[in-house]
């Protein structure tokens, strides 16, 4: 038992460093994206906006591998309360905007409002995010992002479609193993994450997917009977 409770302290000691050396790097990497980013507007020469351009893309990347990590050192405790699932996913459609104009990606929603849910609403903007992400990253040609939520009896559900490159059903089950990626500078990590923070929030994740045709993430939560309860919880990570 004194081991294990060693080994657990260990776990926590090294969760809590992750989670503040993350947080320390990205305030550096934000100020010089601001100042890139300056740069490349008051500059005109073809070359000097070829370079500022990759070193902006190169941040990016370095601040989603962050992300995608941090997600596993966060502390433990979910904060679990009655949120509006459409307002949510209308917030997170707001951020992930200029992302998806970039890649020539057209976003078109159909939002239901008043569907309350019990979830930690941070976790699961983070949940969707990783979601829309990938489905805008699986079009390399553009295309359009379809996001709808609705209900379905007791259930609300989101559906976030591409029209991207789509996947085999072996690749399907692969979803959310660590590590699992076919990008040249994917973590694998995101899904991972996406996948337990639904589970805690007492979802589900449905995939359909056709290779060539695109994907389609639902993801189901079950409606809240009371729209007042709010609690903290805390459960046991990835389980
Ligand atoms: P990463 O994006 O860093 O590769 P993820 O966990 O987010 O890691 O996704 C894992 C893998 O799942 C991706 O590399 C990709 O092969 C596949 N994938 C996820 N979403 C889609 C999608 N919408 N269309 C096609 N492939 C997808
Ligand atoms: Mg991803």
């Amino acid at each position: 038992i004194a081991r294990h409770v060693q080994n657990l302290e260990k776990t926590q000691l090294v969760n809590g460093l992750t989670a503040s050396i993350a947080h320390e790097i990205r305030n550096p990497l934000a100020v010089c994206r601001g100042f890139i980013q300056l740069l490349s507007e008051m500059s005109t020469d073809k070359k000097q906006l070829s370079y500022t351009s990759i070193v902006l893309s190169e941040l990016d990347r370095a601040s989603s591998i962050i992300d995608d990590y941090l997600s596993f050192a966060k502390p433990q405790l979910h904060k679990i309360e009655c949120a509006d699932l459409s307002q949510l996913v209308s917030q997170t459609l707001n951020t992930i905007s200029s992302f998806a104009m970039l890649r020539n990606v057209t976003i078109v929603h159909q939002l239901k409002p008043y569907l309350y849910v019990m979830i930690d609403p941070h976790k699961f903007v983070q949940s969707i995010m990783n979601i829309m992400k990938n489905g805008i990253e699986s079009m390399p040609e553009g295309g359009t992002l379809t996001v709808d939520v609705i209900r379905e009896k007791d259930l609300a559900v989101v559906n976030i479609t591409d029209t991207g490159v789509g996947m085999t059903q072996k690749q399907v089950e692969l979803l959310g193993k660590p590590y699992y990626s076919t990008k040249t500078s994917g973590t694998g990590l995101g899904l991972m994450a996406t996948y337990s923070f639904i589970k805690i929030m007492k979802g589900k994740i449905q995939v359909r997917s056709q290779l060539g045709e695109g994907t389609c993430f639902s993801i189901i939560l079950p409606l809240s009977a009371d729209p007042e309860v709010s609690v903290d919880m805390a459960v046991p990570r990835y389980e």
